[in-house]
């Protein structure tokens, strides 16, 4: 599995290799976060930035990685088309993969599809 500070310089330069402009996170710092919850995250991120070059029409990518005292949350958002008529992820692998590697961790996946797709992932802090 992957750290999730690697998989976003992968996923950058994904981003770049499209032509898809990246802003959002360029610093982050999770604490207390187990390889597994890092590994799944991960995985989440490739996947969403998967859809965004395969799907959106993107110009722009957005991603965020933020920890509360509660939770992780991982924002990825794009300037494209939500391409599937049915918002319930059910068409490819790859969402409803992210949905069932996220209940590992008691995390959750909510998709918005509007001005472009938003996919809004969290976790809640390991316990301790
Ligand atoms: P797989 O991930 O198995 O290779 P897939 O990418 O088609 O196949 P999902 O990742 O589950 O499957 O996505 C389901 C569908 O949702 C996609 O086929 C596409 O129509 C739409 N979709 C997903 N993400 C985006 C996005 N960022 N922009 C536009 N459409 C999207
Ligand atoms: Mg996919």
């Amino acid at each position: 599995g992957m750290r999730l500070k690697d998989e976003i310089i992968l996923v950058k330069q994904i981003l770049e290799a499209a032509q898809i402009n990246f802003s959002g996170v360029d610093e982050f710092k999770l604490t207390n976060v187990s390889l597994l919850t890092e590994h799944i995250l991960s995985m989440c991120l490739k996947e969403a930035v998967t859809n965004v070059v395969k799907h959106s029409g993107a110009t722009s990518c957005f991603i965020s990685i933020d920890q509360s005292w509660k939770e992780i949350t991982v924002i990825i958002q794009d300037d494209g088309v939500f391409k599937s008529e049915d918002v319930d992820l059910c068409k490819g692998n790859g969402l409803i993969g992210i949905k069932e590697r996220l209940e590992f961790v008691n995390g959750s996946i909510e998709l918005v599809a509007k001005d472009g797709t938003t996919l809004i992932i969290r976790v809640p802090n390991d316990v301790k």
